[in-house]
């Protein structure tokens, strides 16, 4: 038995304060558990204390887990790392949502793969219609050369690419902001989301934003995420 319980105790309650210090609904926050590089008995630990969804950012990891944890039919993983196009016929087949669209190319291939593998309903996150599968587009607000993500400019033609395949549905966006030693430096790059969100169809049309991580969650939460993608605070520490 590791400490994963009482970590993650304790994660559902600093999600919880922020809400509740932001004015907002704490369920209208989801806790989006990371467990890259870390063992699947790690994640059972989590499941077994009540967490559903899992975050992972390799292919081939993600794939590996999904097998070996494909006695629990109501686990959802969520794919948050960069994706290649060539990668995408194995994500589909395993994941509940892909919160790192960044190029209308990759929103066609997925598109055309998601057609053939529905969500399974116990597989199903809240914004999920149908059996199409939930995106959220990936915006590079820090304009960070070496990071991931679209460009603002770019955010209206992936959008547009997304809504143009049957078997997706637009979820939200989704943002990594560039690290600041102060959490309270994140905080102006997720109001850049939120502003992109708006400027681009509102909560209507984009209703989950993604952000906010171990180091400034509580910032995300106060700027509007509606998932929180924590990682650290529960599993520990990566050592890869
Ligand atoms: C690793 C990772 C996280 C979790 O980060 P922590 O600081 O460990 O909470 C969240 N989002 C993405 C995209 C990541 O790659």
């Amino acid at each position: 038995m590791s400490d994963v319980t009482s970590r993650l105790a304790a994660v559902r309650l600093r999600v919880r304060s922020a809400a509740q210090a932001a004015g907002r609904d704490p369920a209208s926050v989801r806790l989006l558990a990371v467990s890259k590089t870390k063992p699947v008995e790690l994640i059972r630990e989590a499941y077994a204390a009540g967490q559903r969804d899992f975050g992972e950012n390799y292919v081939q990891e993600l794939a590996r887990k999904a097998e070996a944890l494909a006695d629990l039919p109501d686990l959802r993983f969520h794919m948050i790392g960069h994706l290649q196009r060539n990668k995408v016929r194995q994500v589909v087949r395993v994941v509940s949502a892909v919160h790192t669209v960044d190029s209308t190319r990759l929103a066609e291939e997925l598109g055309k793969r998601a057609g053939s593998c529905p969500v399974l309903p116990e597989r199903r996150i809240p914004s999920a219609v149908d059996g199409r599968l939930p995106v959220l587009v990936e915006v590079n607000v820090g304009g960070e050369a070496q990071k991931s993500g679209c460009p603002p400019a770019d955010l209206g033609s992936v959008i547009n690419a997304i809504q143009a395949e049957p078997s997706l549905c637009l979820a939200g966006l989704m943002t990594v902001p560039p690290h600041t030693d102060d959490p309270a430096g994140a905080r102006p790059f997720f109001d850049a989301l939120v502003a992109l969100r708006d400027a681009h169809g509102g909560a209507e049309r984009l209703p989950e934003l993604s952000m906010g991580m171990t180091h400034d969650l509580e910032q995300a939460v106060a700027a509007g995420a509606t998932w929180v993608r924590i990682g650290t605070a529960i599993f520990g520490p990566r050592t890869t």
